[in-house]
This record gives structure tokens, sequence and C-alpha cells, in this order.
């Protein structure tokens, strides 16, 4: 049978492989042993897997595969941090990354092939926007990564957390992300806990009231300015989904769970978002949502104007955020020597939107 005709396994989650090993006529319980072999022992093969019969293996060689991504390349940043180079087919690559601290290890997962949205400082922006991610490439990004870095087995795994924070938006790929999302957190899968599994929206606010309805990972938000006149300039969809109706949606998030709180992200960008009126006015307005602070600073990319504030300002900035009660941490920049810090990832986009085209021509101004 033609490889692309076969059922890809990693794109189902639990429920889909029951009801995929239900129409073979097997139990359900094949599911549960399938996804271990798969998840947790990082084995494709079915010949391998030693506890389904002669037959249903047989069958399986015949109607199904395993097939991750492609690993086009690894690069290694001196500061541990590892980006590798997914090729989902001819004409896309994504990009995944892994962040080594000392208390865990993040993968930092792509969900979409470059972005519609047209933040004003990413990189991924500037790339324009192919297609959504299949099941198979968004959890395949961790397969592939458990496989490069040579461990299997749950207790030597290295990684700890997911951030869906590579390239993309997620909430802009709804079914597919949740999917991936539910295998992740799957004990027969990847097991991991949901307040060690981020995602990161720019505030797609419908997609945010639907999530709450499915799933309760941890939810981080690309807020980046403290009002609706500089967000829609630097995050168009705020013209869309303005700040009001996106902290009503935060709030909305995390109304039954007493104990959780929504970080927010916030590039610091010279002179555009990093006054001390800002700063004061995003204290204010986070001031009734339970929530930690993440300043990020800029990271700048080829024809950019924008550039990073200094030191001192992102200090002085965090340090108002502080002293009126918010939780606040600057995100350590990692990986730049590889290109793959927050908004660098680029990967190799068949851009359908034309709008890199345009952008190079002088046609997009703005
Ligand atoms: N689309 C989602 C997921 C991407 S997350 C979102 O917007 O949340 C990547 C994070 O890095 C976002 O907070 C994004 O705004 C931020 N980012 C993008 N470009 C950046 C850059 N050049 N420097 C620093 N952070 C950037």
């Amino acid at each position: 049978m033609d490889s692309n005709l076969k059922v890809n396994l990693l794109d189902l989650d639990k429920a889909g492989l029951e009801a995929f090993f239900s129409e073979l006529g097997e139990k359900p319980f094949r599911a549960s042993q399938v996804l271990k072999w798969i998840y947790q022992f990082g084995v494709r093969d079915f010949n391998s897997m030693s506890n389904l019969s002669k037959s249903l293996r047989e069958k399986l060689i015949e109607i199904a595969e395993v097939r991750p991504p492609e690993m086009l390349s690894e690069h290694r940043s001196h500061d541990g941090t590892i980006k590798w180079v997914l090729k989902l087919d001819e004409k896309n690559c994504i990009e995944t990354v892994f962040i080594p601290e000392a208390d865990r290890g993040t993968l930092c997962i792509s969900s979409q092939v470059g972005c519609a949205l047209d933040c004003r400082f990413c990189s991924t922006a500037q790339q324009g926007f192919n297609r959504n991610l299949t099941v198979s490439e968004i959890i395949g990004q961790l397969w592939v990564a458990n496989q490069a870095m040579g461990c299997q087995p749950r207790e030597q795994r290295m990684i700890s957390n997911i951030v869906l924070m590579g390239m993309g938006e997620p909430l802009l790929n709804f079914d597919n992300v949740i999917k991936a999302i539910s295998l992740m957190l799957e004990d027969d899968a990847y097991g991991l806990s949901k307040r060690r599994v981020t995602l990161s929206t720019s505030g797609v606010v419908p997609a945010m009231n639907r999530l709450k309805e499915v799933s309760d990972v941890s939810l981080a938000v690309s807020l980046h300015a403290p009002n609706d006149e500089l967000r829609n300039e630097i995050v168009p969809l705020n013209q869309k989904y303005p700040i009001k109706e996106l902290m009503q949606a935060c709030k909305n998030y995390i109304a039954d769970e007493p104990r959780r709180k929504i970080t927010f992200e916030y590039v610091m960008l010279e002179g555009i978002n990093d006054s001390r009126q800002d700063a004061l006015a995003l204290a204010k307005l986070l001031k009734n949502i339970p929530s930690k602070v993440n300043l990020i600073p800029f990271n700048p990319f080829p024809n950019t104007n924008y550039r990073c504030s200094s030191q001192e300002k992102i200090d002085a900035f965090r340090d108002v955020l502080i002293a009126k009660g918010l939780t606040t941490i600057t995100r350590k920049t990692r990986g730049e020597d590889i290109d793959a810090a927050c908004g660098q990832l680029a990967g190799q986009v068949m851009d359908r939107t034309k709008r890199k085209l345009r952008r190079d021509s002088g046609g997009i101004t703005r």
C-alpha cells in the first residue's frame, strides 16, 4: 500500500485510536498499548510491539504507520538550547526548540506553518502563512525531540514542560492543537500535568472561551501593550478583540480555579511600550486578574525597525510592576546564537498570503 494512504497513528488521540481499533474488531485497550509503545518507548516499528498479536501486527504494518516529521538539521547553542528544523513536506519546514534549565526542560513547539496574524515585532509574521499543522506534526515535534535527545523511558525524559510558543497561533488551529494537547496530558502517552503545558495566544477571544470548555492547560497571553491604541498597532488582532474583551476572556478562563494565574507576555520595545506610564497602565489593567507578567526582551531579526529596550529600562519597568504587587520576571533570552529565541523562528514557509512579497516590494507600509 502507498505510504500516503496509510493511517498515521500520530494523527489520532486516544479516542481516535480506540475507534480505529474497534473498526478492526479489536478491544479498546489496544489503544493504551499502542500509545505506550509510541510515546513512552519511542517505537515506530509494529513488529517490535510485542504485546500485540502477530495477526494484529501484520494488519497494522499493512494499513498504518507511525510517521513523525523528518528532522533536517539540529543546531546547538552555547547555552544548551537546541533547535531542530523539521521538514513537513516538500515546501514547508518548522522549527522546534528545547530550552534546558536547572529545574526543568522546556520544549517550545509550533502549531502552524508561518502565522496568519501580523504582529509587528515577530519574525514568524514576516514569513506569512501557509497552513495548519496536523496532529502528527504537532505531537511529532515531541516525539522527534525525545528521539534526538536519546531519551525514552519516562524517568529519563528531559522534556518536563511544553510551551505552544513556537511558530503560529495555536488557537487558530484549534481542533488539531486540542488533540495534540490531549496526547501530552494522556497518561498512556506523555502524561504531563496540565500545569506543565502552556498555550500562548495573541488573544483570539472566542477560541479562548472554547478552550476553557475542552481543556485546562495553562494559558499565556501575548499582551505587549496596556491600551488599545498601541495594541491595535503592534498586535493588529486587537482591532477585532480589544483589550476589554481579552481581559474578560482571561478572567473567565481561570474563574473556577482559585489558585490559577494567567501569564501575560510583554515584549520590551524601545520607545514604543517601555515607559513608566506604560508600566503603571499595565499594573492598573492587571490589578483584578490573578496574573504573572513575563517581560520578553525584544529579539531583533532582519529588516525590523524595532529595538530592544535597554536593560535599565527593562529593570525599571519590572520594578514598577513589582511595586504594584505583580509577580514579574524578565525572560532570559536563550538560543540567540542559533536564531532560536522568541520571535526568531522562521522555518521555511511557502507563503500563501504573499505577505513577504508585498512587504519586500514596499507594498505594506502601516
Ligand atoms: N501566536 C502565539 C504563540 C507565539 S508565542 C502568541 O502570540 O502568543 C511567542 C511569543 O514570543 C509571543 O508572546 C510573541 O509575542 C513573542 N515574540 C514574538 N516576536 C518576538 C520578538 N521578536 N522578540 C521577543 N518576543 C517575541
